[in-house]
Order: C-alpha cells, then sequence, then structure tokens
C-alpha cells in the first residue's frame, strides 16, 4: 500500500477541481461509528513497473502498483462515505488497492489508510483502475455515473455499484456506458454494522449483466467476485428484478419497522425481555444508516410500494382484531364496575 508519507507528499505537490462539475468538495465529515466458485488465478499483470523500464522516478500510480501484489485489482471506489469505506476495509484486506473519490473530501482519511484519494472521478478513472465500484447514495447514483469519464477507462475495465437497489442500477448503467464496458451489478446484503466482525456466511448477491467472455474481462470479473468469497460471504447469484422482490419483502420491510419503531423514541428499561432487546438494536441498527439510503430503497424498488400498503392493512388488521373483542365494554365492567345495560 502507498505509505501516509508518500500520500502527503502527493497532496502537497498536486492542487485538485472540484468532484462533479457541479459539485465543490465538501469537508470531511467523520466516518458513523455459498455457492463455491473454483479459485480465480490472477489475469495477467498488466501494471508493469514502467518507473523501473523507462529509468526514471517513479510516479504517484506506479509507487502505488508496486506497493500492491502482482496481479492484484485496483478497484477504483466512488462515494467513499460510510459503506464505500467500510467495504474498501476488506478489498484491502485481500491484498488489492482501493483508489477512490467521492463528493466530499477524504485526504487525510486516506492517507492514514494507504489509500490514494482523488478529488475527482476524471483523476480515478486517469489512474486506471480495473474496476470501478460505485458506492454513492442510491439517490446521487444518476449524476455520480453521467459524471463518469468513461471513455478514459481501459477498454477492459469492469464497472460495479452495491446499490441496495438492484434494477435501477443495472438499467442505468447499460444506457449510459459504452458498449465494451463490463457490468457487474452486486449487493453485499450487509453493512459496518451487521459486518463489523467480519464477512463469513453474510450473503453477497449479484448478476454479471455484462461481461465479454473474450479479453480479461471475465477473469477480473472472476477476481473481482472472489475477493468476497475468500472473504466468507455466502454467494448468491440472481437477477436484479429477483433481487428487487425478496428486498422490497425483506429489507425494505426491516428498514421501514426500524423507522416506525424509532419514531415511539422507545427506551431500554429494567425488565427487558429478549424480544425487545432485539427491537432496541433493529432500531438502532436502522437509523444508523442515512435516511437518504431508506428513501432510496423505497423510490428505487418498484415493489416497495406494495410492500409499504401490505404493512398498513396487516396494522389495521391487527387492530381489529383487539378492538373487535369490545375491550372497551368489558374494562368498564371489570375495572370500573359499571353493570352492562
Ligand atoms: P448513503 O447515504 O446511501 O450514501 C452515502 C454516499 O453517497 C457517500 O459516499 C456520499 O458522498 C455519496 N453522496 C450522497 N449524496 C451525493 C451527491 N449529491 N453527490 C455525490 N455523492 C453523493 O450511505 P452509505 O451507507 O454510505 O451507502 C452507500 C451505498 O452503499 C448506497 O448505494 C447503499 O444502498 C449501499 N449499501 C449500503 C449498505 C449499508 O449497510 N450502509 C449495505 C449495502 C449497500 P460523500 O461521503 O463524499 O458526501
Amino acid at each position: 500500500m502507498a505509505s501516509s508519507s508518500s500520500s502527503s507528499a502527493l497532496l502537497r505537490r498536486r492542487t485538485y477541481p472540484n468532484f462533479c462539475a457541479f459539485a465543490p468538495l465538501r469537508p470531511t465529515r467523520q466516518p458513523a461509528a455459498s455457492t463455491s466458485r473454483a479459485p480465480v488465478a490472477p489475469p495477467p499483470d498488466h501494471h508493469q513497473d514502467a518507473a523501473a523500464a523507462a529509468g526514471h522516478d517513479p510516479s504517484p500510480e506506479e509507487e502505488e502498483r508496486a506497493d500492491v501484489a502482482a496481479g492484484a485489482l485496483r478497484v477504483g471506489i466512488v462515494g467513499f462515505g460510510n459503506f464505500g469505506q467500510f467495504i474498501a476495509r476488506g478489498i484491502q484486506r485481500r491484498g488489492h488497492a482501493v483508489p477512490a473519490t467521492s463528493r466530499s473530501d477524504y485526504f487525510g482519511y486516506c492517507a492514514r489508510r494507504g489509500i490514494r484519494f482523488f478529488a475527482t472521478a476524471d483523476a480515478l478513472c486517469d489512474a486506471g483502475p480495473d474496476v470501478l465500484l460505485l458506492c454513492s447514495s442510491i439517490l446521487s447514483t444518476e449524476a455520480v455515473v453521467r459524471a463518469v469519464p468513461f471513455h478514459k477507462l481501459r477498454p477492459d475495465a469492469i464497472v460495479a455499484d452495491v446499490l441496495s437497489v438492484k434494477q435501477f442500477p443495472r438499467n442505468l448503467l447499460l444506457e449510459i456506458l459504452p458498449p465494451g464496458f463490463g457490468i457487474v451489478c452486486t449487493h453485499p446484503m450487509f453493512g459496518p454494522e451487521s459486518g463489523k466482525h467480519g464477512w463469513s456466511g453474510l450473503p453477497f448477491v449479484y448478476d454479471k449483466v455484462r461481461v465479454a467472455q473474450e479479453g480479461n474481462q471475465a477473469t477480473k470479473c472472476e477476481q473481482f467476485l472472489s475477493i468476497f468469497e475468500e472473504e466468507g460471504c455466502r454467494m448468491v447469484e440472481m437477477s436484479c428484478a429477483e433481487h428487487d422482490r425478496y428486498a422490497a419483502g425483506s429489507q425494505f420491510i426491516t428498514h421501514t419497522i426500524g423507522r416506525i419503531l424509532a419514531q415511539l423514541n422507545l427506551k431500554s428499561t429494567p425488565i427487558n425481555t429478549k424480544g425487545y432487546e432485539t427491537l432496541l438494536k433493529l432500531t438502532e441498527n436502522t437509523v444508523s444508516d442515512s435516511f437518504d439510503l431508506y428513501y432510496g430503497l423505497f423510490m428505487y424498488n418498484i415493489n416497495a410500494t406494495e410492500q409499504m400498503e401490505n404493512l398498513e392493512k396487516a396494522f389495521q388488521k391487527v387492530k381489529e382484531m383487539l378492538y373487535g373483542r369490545l375491550h372497551n365494554v368489558l374494562r368498564k365492567q371489570i375495572v370500573e364496575r359499571v353493570p352492562i345495560p
């Protein structure tokens, strides 16, 4: 990995323009607190030691290449917030480089972790990542993708995403990306909270939307997916449409219940049951994700509205079951001793 001293030298040497043409770099925010596939051989090492060959001082790109293992991937992360940082740690654990860019300024954070941070998607694409991994919020992804200069990427590059909805990024990437680039849509079904003790056994959904069989693309794709397999994830291949159906009935419901409970402002009591503890934990986990994320789960999954309506109907049904018992009349009789007329 690039040392923090070389990264800070890099900071001193360069001045950086804005991220998207329309969005200035924001000050750094503090980060919030199997199907088994065959092992994959790395693709031929295209990151040659050009400096040695050319006999000149290594550039920052060449320094970084020398620091990652031969054949390792360079997974360029676009959107280096809560989840981008979390997934970068796992990718680094597998020996790959994670150059990154984001709307906000993460230079300091990255310098301490041997990560090259670029102020623009332009500069990141110039650095020649093998995989461009979109980790931006669901709501901002279309603007973020439209600002990426794809023509600067290596012709065999793969564009992947981690959005918690899948049909939307699939269709967006098919629409916007030039035809040659590979597209792999993924959803790690875990995050900084549920994956803080490791990723073993946690589901990782993926759909190889467009991967060319000739050239390096298929091998790179397998190598990228093997990062998650080697971390112990349960690899689940399914279509983006299927993912969105399942996720609306599970993840969206979970987040909605968590958000509703948060409105109740529940507090721990001296007599918590195990069930109540579970609800408190659910509330805490849900509100630790941004509201943008939750709104994205609703707005960008065509199945979410139906689930919202189902929830409302279910609540009404339960209320009817309770109130249908004429409990008010009975209470008057039992507690207040009012005779039944
Ligand atoms: P998020 O609020 O969904 O996204 C935050 C990220 O989006 C940050 O990198 C932020 O950049 C960027 N962003 C927000 N608004 C932007 C804008 N207008 N222009 C450019 N960039 C913008 O929170 P998150 O938890 O980090 O999630 C990131 C992605 O991972 C989402 O697509 C989410 O669905 C997916 N995911 C999250 C989890 C999870 O457990 N959190 C699990 C699986 C997948 P700056 O930080 O630079 O401002």
